[in-house]
């Protein structure tokens, strides 16, 4: 009940600029650098900006930060706009900071003539030794008094590409003892002789971010600029920036970024997974990546859910890998539809079951929705049902197939086993049962109950298919953290995927496939594989092979083990 009347910090400011006739509606941004696909952490920033403006009646913006060409791509672009879009959200239109480079070079000009940037010879290296640190001021640059006209002429001469990488940076004159250290002639341009994925040759200097961001927010006009946490101290500069500018001002705040354990969530990490082939990509169905949720079997409903579950901090904290894994459950236990599958499959054969004969069953589709009705499910006197479901000899609280014992077929039969085959190994090759007509459908007549449900699929039916199991990508909580010597790569879990492909599924899943969503984006069929729990199409099948991916299991098994 509470979550519906409280409201977050964000929506509170919001309301009160609403109130207060700050502004009549809301423009929020969401500001990726085309460098690397979204993650689960941008999913966050995401559900929050666009958000927050549809609560209040007002728009996004999506801008893309593209001033470092070296690391951008438009795959990244074209990744980043289909996994918005497949979230759930439309922006209202699109932006570049590269858009702004002539606005930010004028602007610069304009902070040149004002006394308030100048041209820099100094070395990276003597840059960083003359800011000084947090305890003692910096030291004034050699060439911080060069005049107007000498920075002007210099300034446009770094943009005609007269000078090589490095030799020269434009900064802002502002206080070499400032407490805050983003004050102390923080560099607004760089030279970059590299093309960049929409300028192309156009420019060899190119504008620091902090020097692009909030002059692009102010250009926007974005009334509420959100950001993580980490940018706090950056926001007096940007006010700084559009003050001396004089130019529309936009207000940033800061919520805390969100952390997942079990996971890393840097772009340069992820990408390193990727191009060293740790995993098989961006959409490997265990990367922490947007893409490589939706590969999983995770909705875009499962991850709103979640980012809306946690809620908004101001203080940074770590949330439990569990609780997006539950929010999949509870989305999926409603939506998906229920089938058969045997992964680990073993023969069952009913020696008083009419040979030649078969028959067809109703199973329920989904007892979460009645709507998705029933199906047909073929039954046969040969069957398969899960190796773990059987056990010789059996103890006590075993409560699935034993010799001796009766169990329930889902939908089907009552079944009692009564010997094995094995072969030279003594591995069991088959087990033999028989079964009692009159509990057709799953009910004795008499009233007798049995303990064990198990799931099945008839041999002769069964189609075959590759199932992927997955497990955590890393074995540690911090992955991030790791000893002297070692990187998080250390911290990998070896055993996150593994193969089955020996797999039999009721017919039905036959016609599974991937499928074309209505916003054009293919995504995976998804299913409740009764007992084994959540699995969806993964988009290396083709005609004639199956494969599917585990997205979870039915319950948290992981607390189980570590608890
Ligand atoms: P990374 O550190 O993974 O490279 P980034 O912050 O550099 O990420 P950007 O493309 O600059 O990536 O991020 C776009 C937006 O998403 C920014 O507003 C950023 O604050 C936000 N964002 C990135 N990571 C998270 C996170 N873990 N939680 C919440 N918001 C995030
Ligand atoms: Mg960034």
């Amino acid at each position: 009940m509470e979550e519906n009347t409280s409201r977050n910090f964000l929506e509170e400011i919001i309301e009160q600029g609403l109130a207060e006739g700050t502004y009549k509606s809301i423009l929020t941004r969401f500001p990726p650098e085309p460098n690397g696909y979204l993650h689960i952490g941008h999913c966050k920033s995401i559900c929050l900006n666009f958000g927050l403006a549809k609560k209040y009646g007002g728009k996004t913006n999506l801008r893309f930060d593209d001033t470092n060409p070296v690391k951008e791509d438009t795959e990244y672009v074209d990744s980043i706009q289909q996994d918005i879009r497949w979230l759930g959200f439309e922006w209202a239109s699109v932006h570049y900071a590269s858009d702004y480079f002539d606005q930010l070079y004028e602007w610069a000009v304009v902070l040149i003539k004002k006394g308030l940037a100048y041209v820099d010879d100094q070395t990276q290296e003597e840059i960083r030794l003359g800011r000084g640190t947090v305890t003692e001021p910096g030291k004034n640059s050699p060439y911080r008094d060069r005049s107007v006209e000498e920075n002007l002429d210099l300034f446009e001469r770094m943009k005609n590409g007269e000078f090589a990488d490095g030799e020269k940076v434009l900064r802002a004159k502002i206080d070499m003892a400032h407490p805050n250290m983003q004050f102390r002639d923080p560099i607004m341009y760089r030279i970059l002789h590299a093309d960049h994925h929409r300028t192309g040759s156009k420019w060899c200097i190119y504008p620091m971010y902090d020097y692009a961001h909030g002059q692009s927010d102010s250009i926007e006009n974005i009334t509420h600029s959100i950001c993580t946490l980490e940018f706090d101290i950056h926001r007096p500069l940007y006010d700084w920036f559009i003050e001396q500018l004089g130019i529309w001002p936009s207000h940033q705040y800061e919520f805390a970024r969100l952390n997942i354990n079990y996971t890393v969530m840097s772009k340069r990490k992820l990408l390193q997974l990727v191009k060293e082939n740790y995993v098989s990509g961006w959409d490997d169905p265990r990367m922490p990546t947007i893409c490589g949720f939706r590969r999983r079997g995770y909705t875009p409903e499962s991850l709103r859910n979640f980012c809306e579950d946690i809620g908004v901090a101001k203080r940074d904290n770590i949330i439990d890998y569990v609780r997006l894994e539950n929010s999949l459950r509870d989305h999926l236990n409603k939506v998906a539809q229920r089938r058969m599958a045997v992964l680990n499959p073993v023969k069952l054969v009913i020696d008083n079951y009419p040979e030649g004969q078969e028959e067809m069953l109703t199973a329920v589709n989904n007892p979460e929705c009645e709507a998705d009705g029933t199906r047909q499910v073929p039954f046969s006197r040969e069957l398969y049902i899960e190796r773990e479901d059987f056990m010789e000899e059996a103890p006590k609280k075993f409560f699935r197939l034993s010799i001796g014992k009766e169990v329930r077929l889902r939908y089907a039969y009552f079944v009692t086993a009564q010997s094995v085959e094995k072969d030279a190994e003594g591995n069991i090759t088959c087990i033999h049962c028989t079964y009692d007509p009159a509990t057709r459908g799953g009910d004795a007549p008499d009233g007798r109950k049995v303990k064990g449900t198990l799931h099945w699929v008839s041999a002769k039916h069964a189609v075959d298919a590759e199932v992927r199991l997955f497990d955590r990508l890393f074995a540690t909580e911090a992955p991030d953290v790791a000893p002297e010597g070692k990187t998080f790569l250390d911290n990998l879990n070896p055993d996150s995927l593994k193969v089955l492909h020996n797999c039999k599924l009721e017919p039905a899943l036959a016609e599974a496939k991937m499928v074309v969503n209505e916003k054009g984006i293919e995504e995976p069929q998804r299913f409740q594989f009764e007992r084994m729990g959540y699995f969806c199409t993964d988009r290396d099948m083709n005609d004639g092979h199956l494969v599917f991916n585990r997205s979870c299991s039915l319950k948290d098994t992981w607390a189980k083990i570590n608890g």
